[in-house]
């Protein structure tokens, strides 16, 4: 039999299961939340894809108001996969800062690995978050992200509200995530080394065809949609196999690094050199018309010629090399960037080829 009425007791009880049920499903809300956080980061094919998706609407994810992520990059190798990229990506919009030793970390955590719940202190928090220009937050989680006992870096989430991070709080499944994210972390930067090590040439630090094989398409590309001209400079060393013969391929290899470098002064930090194979450099140019091309074709050339190169005996060792200038100037959409590229190269080719006819230590 049914009472009619609710007694106070029963209304308790049902406010309080209410309550519950809906705890239980916030909970399970957030869970799922965090599950597709976990995958997607999992699923990250670089490094850039992989902060991206980490640092995107963070805030809300995390339900607080500022994330940030310190990384601990002392070779400066994340910063230069995320500069390298950047143009192509929102990076810039993302709030990374980088250290380049552990004590940072070590001081921040106090030499633990755990994650640090509580008010937010002025003196130990503030290199945490970039604050210049908005609040600092009143209370902080800091989640370190482990690689074995070394800091790979640190996950910072701070909020407006004093008790939403409280000291003493559960923080299993923040150890949890964070453990998530160091792994995905690593194995993204493992990628990207091995990415890295694969489009350098060893021997002179510069990169290698293969790497410019893939970055002439996009260049043209981004040609194509700025309607711009793309230049392109084939670099040749003169009589270099006279040098090996005379003076031994130690000589050779350091004379190989010495243009590279010398080259390499020469350009804007948007330009890229590459050695195309043996002694043969290539050099793109964007956005740089022929006339403008021919110019830093000559710099190069005289920066060459103009010193010669020291040898460990005392000896010097003078130089010369032949240069070969080619340009797009329009990009017409019947042609695909794989043709326009092998119109490119083979410009610059003929050029060089004519400047070596012409009596070398010249620009074609
Ligand atoms: P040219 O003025 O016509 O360009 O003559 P060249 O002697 O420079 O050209 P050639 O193509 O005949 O010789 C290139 C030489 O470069 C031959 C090869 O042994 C040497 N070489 C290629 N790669 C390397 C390297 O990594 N180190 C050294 N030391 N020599 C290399
Ligand atoms: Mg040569
Ligand atoms: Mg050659």
């Amino acid at each position: 039999m049914l009472p009619a009425t609710e007694t106070a007791g029963e209304a308790v009880l049902k406010q309080r299961l209410d309550a519950l049920l809906t705890a239980a499903r916030e909970n399970e809300i957030t869970l799922k939340k965090f599950q597709t956080l976990e995958l997607e980061l999992m699923g990250s094919a670089d490094l850039p894809t992989l902060l991206e998706r980490l640092l995107r609407n963070a805030p809300e994810r995390f339900d607080c108001d500022v994330v940030s992520l310190e990384i601990f990059d002392p070779q400066f190798e994340i910063q230069r996969v995320l500069i390298e990229i950047s143009r192509t990506l929102e990076s810039q919009v993302l709030e990374i800062i980088y250290h380049d030793n552990q004590q940072h970390f070590l001081s921040l955590y106090e030499g633990l690995t755990i994650p640090v719940l509580g008010p937010y202190d002025p003196r130990r928090h503030a290199d945490c978050f970039r604050t210049t220009g908005v609040p600092a937050p009143a209370s902080v989680a800091l989640l370190p992200l482990m690689r074995g006992q070394e800091y790979l870096g640190s996950l910072n989430l701070g909020s407006r509200q004093a008790d939403r991070f409280e000291a003493g709080s559960a923080t299993d499944f923040l150890q949890h995530i964070a453990a998530v994210i160091a792994l995905s972390l690593e194995n993204a930067c493992n990628r990207e080394q091995l990415k890295h090590l694969g489009l350098i040439d060893p021997l002179t630090g510069i990169n290698n065809r293969r790497y410019f094989d893939q970055r002439l398409p996009e260049e043209i590309a981004r040609a194509r949609r700025a309607r711009q001209p793309l230049s392109c400079l084939f670099i040749d060393i003169d009589h270099f196999k006279r040098i090996n013969d005379q003076h031994g391929h130690l000589v050779g290899d350091e004379v190989l690094r010495t243009v590279a470098l010398r080259i390499r002064e020469q350009l804007r930090s948007i330009d890229f050199v590459a050695r195309y194979g043996g002694e043969e450099f290539t050099v793109l140019l964007s956005g740089t018309p022929e006339k403008l091309a021919r110019e830093v074709a000559e710099r190069i050339r005289q920066r060459i010629a103009g010193a010669p190169v020291n040898l460990l005996d005392q000896a010097t060792l003078s130089l010369t090399a032949s240069l070969g200038v080619g340009t797009l100037n329009s990009f017409p959409t019947d042609q695909s960037t794989g043709v326009l590229a092998a119109q490119l190269v083979k410009l610059a080719d003929t050029a060089l080829y004519n400047a070596k006819g012409a009596g070398r230590n010249r620009v074609a």
